[in-house]
């Protein structure tokens, strides 16, 4: 039973934290060149073909695979964690391995997909509601103004470090109505 507690607080803890990771990747391996290939891939390949406005959206087929991450990057950024959850679980005498990891992996897994929909828009449910468009609109802004608005999930760590653009300070967003119309015509 005590297990399952620490376990679920793991979860909670690490995927707070998945917004302080998300955030200090995106802005100092993403966007500036400490490494080549999260930059190239990101900030040249990412931010080029996806700008503001209708440019927001994919614009041509064969840069469908420019929106995700390479498959190898969820099981590196995981397996980089486990030495340190390994150490905190030993040091905190609780069983968190695994809800760590499933935190780390459903933080990751929610970036891939929010983003994907963010830049291919197709009327799905989910870009209907008020938690989407709220997102959506924050990456968009984003988009403009690379070192803001750094979180793609949860803007937890944009608020914390005042990079946070709030609402009323957003460029509009580009119709995503017209965007499914369009993505459906260039997808098929
Ligand atoms: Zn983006
Ligand atoms: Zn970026």
């Amino acid at each position: 039973m005590a297990s399952h507690v620490s376990e679920i607080a793991a979860f909670v803890g690490f995927f707070l934290y998945g917004s302080f990771f998300e955030w200090t990747l995106h802005k100092y391996f993403m966007h500036q060149p400490r490494w080549q290939y999260p930059f190239r891939a990101h900030a040249l390949v990412h931010h080029g073909l996806f700008r503001t406005g209708d440019d927001y959206f994919l614009s041509d087929k064969k840069n469908l695979k420019k929106v995700r991450f390479a498959w190898w990057n969820a099981p590196l950024i995981i397996g980089l964690h486990i030495p340190a959850i390994l150490l905190l679980q030993y040091l905190l005498g609780a069983s968190i391995l695994f809800g760590a990891c499933a935190a780390i992996a459903v933080y990751y897994g929610l970036y891939e997909y929010l983003h994907y929909c963010m830049h291919i828009p197709s009327g799905r449910w989910i870009e209907q509601t008020r938690w989407f468009r709220w997102l959506d609109a924050h990456h968009h802004m984003h988009h403009k103004r690379h070192f803001n608005n750094l979180n793609v999930v949860l803007p937890l760590a944009d608020a914390v470090f005042g990079s946070l653009i709030r609402s009323k300070g957003r460029i509009p967003v580009p119709d995503r109505k017209q965007g499914a119309y369009t993505m459906q015509t260039l997808l098929r």
